[in-house]
């Protein structure tokens, strides 16, 4: 089978990893359960001349997910990880030393800022937080010992959307690299390294994966920046699952029509929001109303199923009435899965260079694969139950 190069992304999730042929014609690929891998002669064995040497190493299967990634992200090589933090950790080690200093986005996921905070002082790394809309301003806070620039966009629940070829541009003529976390864009509607990244990062368990049952990450590297973090990666002796790979492989064939939904429904639900007397505020970088709608349009060909939205004042127990009694909406973290889910968030403890005050209760949406007057009628009824709790 001959493969058509530059296939538009909709074709590539379909395409990419896939080789039938090489597996008797059968459409996906094997899941490989090894630790070892027999070598036939001596000679093969000295010089590793055989494509698999041993499980942590990889293996055919390991190498359909990570050839598919790499092609979403437009990337040189990727690598998988046991969980999207453990990608973000790993990424970060690979290209920071003692006496480093890394410039983080203050909207950074908690998770990847509590390693931020917690480990790499231990390491000898400075860290400083950044305002997600500097933009080119980053150059102002480079220092001669920065060499990582760190970008999440949108931002974690406050979905800023950053100017990343700008920082990038800045990034690189202080002589430092630039590492995105791109689970929204899910390599799909967003590309950082078409956008001037180096490395690109997901959740795996969000998007790709898809159905609430799997956790991995992935690195994606650019060439330049491919030989260090495959090289720390092997050290620090990251390895997956093959049986979670092809979960995540049976994700990815359908994340096109999936996303394409999330989107529908996530922007039809917003807007619903922004007429609804109890809510002060949607955020959401899809409606026009967002205040960096417009670079978002610029670089993004699409959003997904995650927005906020700003509660007005009401109590504890009339917010507790609304969420407890969510019959569709499930309360619980993460997302990127098939069911729609809703849960309040807060910034405090998690921000030091943008505003923690929002004005009030802010919560987070994932719109599933329902039907959206269905989640429509589940807010309603919430909003009526916070209504009968009373202000
Ligand atoms: C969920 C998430 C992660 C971490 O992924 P896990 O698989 O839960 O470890 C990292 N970054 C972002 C933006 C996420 O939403």
């Amino acid at each position: 089978m001959t493969k058509k190069t530059d296939q538009r992304p909709d074709t590539l999730v379909v395409t990419a990893g896939r080789d039938p042929h090489a597996n008797f014609g059968m459409i996906n690929p094997p899941v490989y359960h090894a630790s070892t891998i027999l070598h036939p002669t001596l000679e093969i064995l000295k010089s590793k001349g055989q494509p698999y040497t041993y499980g942590r190493h990889g293996s055919p299967t390991a190498t359909a997910l990570r050839e598919s990634i790499s092609a979403l992200e437009g990337g040189h090589n990727t690598l998988l990880t046991a969980s999207g933090v453990a990608a973000v950790t790993t990424a970060l080690m690979a290209h920071l030393k003692s006496g480093d200093h890394l410039l983080m986005v203050d909207t950074v996921y908690g998770p990847t800022r509590g390693f931020c905070d917690k480990m790499l002082p231990r390491m000898g790394v400075e860290v400083t937080y950044y305002d997600p809309h500097v933009g080119a301003g980053i150059a102002a806070l480079m220092q001669p010992n920065t060499t990582v620039v760190y970008v999440e966009s949108p931002g974690s629940n406050t979905f800023e959307i950053q100017d990343m070829p700008a920082i990038a541009a800045a990034a690189h003529a202080g002589g430092a690299i630039v590492i995105a976390d791109n689970t929204y864009g899910s390599g799909f509607y967003f590309k950082p390294l078409a956008h001037g990244a180096d490395i690109s990062i997901q959740a795996v368990t969000k998007y790709l994966c898809g159905h609430s049952d799997v956790m991995m990450g992935s690195i994606t590297a650019n060439e330049a920046t491919w030989p260090q973090t495959s090289f720390i990666y092997t050290k620090l002796g990251q390895s997956v699952a093959p049986d979670d790979i092809y979960l995540v492989l049976r994700g990815l064939r359908t994340l096109s029509v999936r996303l394409e939904r999330h989107m529908k429904t996530s922007i039809a639900l917003a807007r619903w929001l922004e007429t609804r007397p109890e809510v002060a505020r949607v955020i959401h970088p899809a409606l026009e109303s967002h205040p960096d709608h417009a670079l978002w349009k610029r670089d993004f060909t699409g959003a997904c199923g995650l927005f906020s939205f700003v509660l007005k004042p009401y109590s504890d127990e009339a917010l507790a009435a609304m969420l407890d009694g969510m019959e569709l909406m499930g309360m619980g973290y993460s997302w990127g899965g098939f069911e729609s889910l809703i849960v309040p968030q807060e910034l405090k403890g998690n921000r030091t260079a943008t505003p923690t005050d929002l004005g009030g209760q802010l919560i987070r949406i994932h719109a599933g694969l329902e039907d959206v007057e269905d989640l429509k009628e589940d807010l309603a009824a919430g909003f009526a139950r916070l209504h009968a709790a009373g202000a």
